[in-house]
């Protein structure tokens, strides 16, 4: 028994600018991540000697050191080396750039660097994003987190565009401590679904974004930091000019693909500053169902938390008691359309869904709207409902909910994204 523990004991002896890299893939797998001495990182984030950090299964982690270190690993890794060859002192010197603004627009009381994120798929857009949020939490700055890709979600639960005033660095195991974030629900895991309320939300939140930094100094000239989709062609291309021009954006920081890279500089306004980064080599690529794996553990967390457990409740909703919404009603010709409505007009419709067994495991987004004579699609939501069960004879519904019990007549809104409560 002790010498099978002993095995699975690893230590790394890190020379300056090295990065441990280590995946746990086994079914409720733990590693237990340990600084020994020196000094280290994980995407930003210091560690603390002596701290032991607990990784669970679906983790993928780098260990970065800028002085040298020693770490320790225990439980089973499924893959775990050392690499020399990183692009981390070229994210630094972005940092370092976005520095340079933001002490500019300090002294000028002007808007800090508002910088967007873009690549394809898996080439660590988000894990960018944190790291350059921690180098700027650390240096006393109150940087805005923007996530705009729908598919993952690390704001809230996926299907949703949110924002977060970010004022101290990512917590290693958990990520950015989700204190009052601004939410909006969009529905789907790709913005490609309805691609008229995607464009419709961002424009609403850079909107609200805009309003809370100039009614904040700090954060104003801290600056915003946007995380994007991977999808980069044809209408995901466009997608993301819409985003950069929503925003205002200054920075398009461009991961590992050249041929966006040019687009982007052809295509944009030669204020904003397109900046090609190469992609860290120790980014893995998910296939399709570690992708849903990962949403549907992000729902998890939401629901349950990870480090910090949390304790949902769970009650019974009558149905006359709940008003549930979709946005968006099927796409129809332009020609049966009213006088005056385009097609596209009808995907950012509210339209009122008869509940039923097609709610069944379904995230419902409760509204801050109170009624639909308010503009219920552009209003941010307060959070997330699961229906774990549905009862036709009973006429009622059982939501999983992390509040005790939502005011009655509130307005639901119907999410794409489904979730299996197991616990
Ligand atoms: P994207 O946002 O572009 O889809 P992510 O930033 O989410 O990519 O990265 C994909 C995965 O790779 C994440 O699980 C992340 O933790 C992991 N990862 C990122 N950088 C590294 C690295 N240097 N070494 C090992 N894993 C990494």
């Amino acid at each position: 028994m002790s010498e099978e523990r002993d095995a699975n004991i690893q230590e790394f002896k890190l020379e300056p600018d090295c990065e441990l890299r280590f995946e746990v893939e086994s079914k409720n797998e733990k590693v237990i991540l340990e600084l020994k001495s020196g000094m280290a990182e994980v995407f930003g984030t210091e560690l603390v000697k002596g701290k032991g950090y607990v990784f669970t299964t679906g983790a993928k982690v780098a260990v970065f050191t800028w002085q040298g270190c020693v770490i320790e690993l225990r439980g089973k890794t499924d893959v775990s080396y050392v690499a020399k060859e990183t692009p981390v002192v070229m994210y630094l010197n972005a940092h370092a750039a976005l520095e340079q603004l933001r002490k500019k627009a300090e002294t000028e009381n002007s808007r800090g660097p508002v910088t967007m994120i873009v690549g394809p798929m898996d080439v660590g857009k988000s894990t960018l994003c944190r790291l350059l949020l921690n180098y700027a939490v650390r240096m006393g700055r109150r940087p805005i987190l923007v996530d705009l890709d729908v598919g993952q979600g690390q704001i809230s639960v996926p299907g949703t565009i949110g924002a977060l005033l970010v004022e101290r660095p990512a917590a290693v195991e958990e990520g950015f401590s989700q204190q009052a974030p601004l939410v909006y629900h969009y529905g789907h895991k790709s913005p490609s679904t309805n691609l008229a309320l995607y464009n419709m939300l961002v424009s609403r939140l850079a909107e609200v974004i805009s309003e809370r930094m100039q009614a904040n100094r700090k954060a104003n000239a801290s600056g915003v930091i946007i995380n994007t989709c991977g999808w980069v062609k044809g209408d995901g291309y466009k997608q993301l000019t819409h985003v950069a021009q929503a925003f205002e954006v200054d920075i398009i920081l461009v991961l590992d693909q050249e041929r966006l890279y040019n687009e982007l500089v052809r295509d944009m306004p030669t204020f904003v500053k397109v900046v090609f980064l190469p992609k860290n080599g120790g980014v893995v690529e998910r296939s399709q169902s570690a992708r849903a794996e990962a949403r549907d553990a992000r729902v998890r967390e939401y629901f349950y938390g990870l480090r910090t457990p949390l304790y949902p409740h769970s009650f019974d909703v009558r149905f006359s008691d709940a008003k549930i919404y979709k946005i968006g009603a099927p796409a129809l010709p332009d020609s049966c359309m009213p006088l005056g409505m385009k097609a596209e007009d009808n995907l950012t419709k509210l339209v009122a869904v008869t509940p039923g067994p097609n709610l069944l495991h379904h995230l419902l987004a409760v509204s801050f709207a109170a009624s639909v004579e308010e503009d219920v699609i552009q209003s941010n939501v307060a959070g997330f409902v699961c229906v774990t069960n549905v009862d036709m004879e009973r006429q009622s519904m059982t939501v999983l909910s992390p509040q005790p019990r939502p005011l009655p007549k509130t307005l639901l809104l119907l999410s794409d994204i489904q979730f299996m409560d197991s616990h």
